[in-house]
């Protein structure tokens, strides 16, 4: 089954439509992803709406650190963790120009131990930005974290790729496998087994020039499997298989 891993889907303002279209294009499921305290309790929401499809992520996405009252937004994900599939998205992310002070640093890490312990309580998988900052993730991950992660969209360098799958670890592909030499040559470096397919929708397709939706997810996983020279019928029950693995609460 097609699974979509990982959409913003509080971005969109018309959802049923969007929804709609993903049916269509016959995807089982949807994991949506909260990046601060609004996003989250709107995908709680919309996975109320859409039960047994929507299946919602609360997290604070490293760009939204300066904007949020952290503390609040910590305490919203601790108290509704019951509610979700899992802690996403959260990370680090040191190339933000506001992400070039030590402190600046200092602060995302702290936040994102505090997160990874709540995932932990929780006993629920993390959905993981970790641009610029890979190395720091995975040991902040391992000291701290749950037992499961996805490192969302990893381009980052293969040695540390090595690791993330020894410790038994998912990378997702995404769009941008179309025109990311590094992120091409990620998902040339990982077995079938330890992927997720996913938009990270409402971002934007070069190659079709307008925003991405969950429905899009078909064009990620049809290049995958060219990349893998897989046939796609395997592709999709292979990469359905290993969400419904990481995303252990998911039954469909
Ligand atoms: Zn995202």
């Amino acid at each position: 089954m097609l699974l979509e891993s990982h959409v913003h889907l509080t971005s969109f303002n018309n959802i049923a439509e969007i929804i709609e279209n993903a049916k269509k294009t016959n995807l089982s499921a949807i994991i949506a992803v909260g990046g601060n305290l609004e996003s989250s309790i709107k995908t709680i929401g919309a996975a109320k709406q859409h039960p047994g499809y929507v299946f919602p992520g609360i997290g604070l996405h490293p760009s939204e650190i300066l904007k949020e009252n952290t503390q609040e937004t910590l305490k919203y994900i601790k108290e509704k963790s019951s509610e979700a599939v899992c802690i996403g998205e959260i990370g680090l992310d040191y190339s933000y120009s506001f992400a070039q002070t030590d402190d600046n640093r200092e602060m995302q890490r702290n936040i994102f131990k505090d997160l990874l312990l709540a995932a932990r309580e929780g006993n629920l998988p993390v959905s993981l930005h970790s641009r610029s900052a890979y190395s720091d993730s995975l040991q902040l991950l391992l000291k701290y974290g749950p037992e499961k992660a996805v490192f969302h969209w990893y381009d980052g360098p293969i040695d540390i790729l090595n690791k993330i799958l020894d410790e038994g670890f998912y990378v997702s592909a995404t769009p941008a496998l179309e025109y990311s030499k590094e992120h091409r040559l990620v998902i040339q470096n990982t077995p079938l087994e330890k992927i997720l397919v996913e938009t990270d929708s409402p971002i934007y397709l070069r190659s079709l020039k307008r925003r991405s939706e969950p429905s899009d997810v078909l064009l990620t996983v049809k290049e995958l499997a060219l990349l893998k020279g897989q046939d796609l019928e395997e592709t999709i029950k292979v990469t359905g298989n290993n969400a419904l693995k990481l995303f252990d609460k998911i039954k469909i």
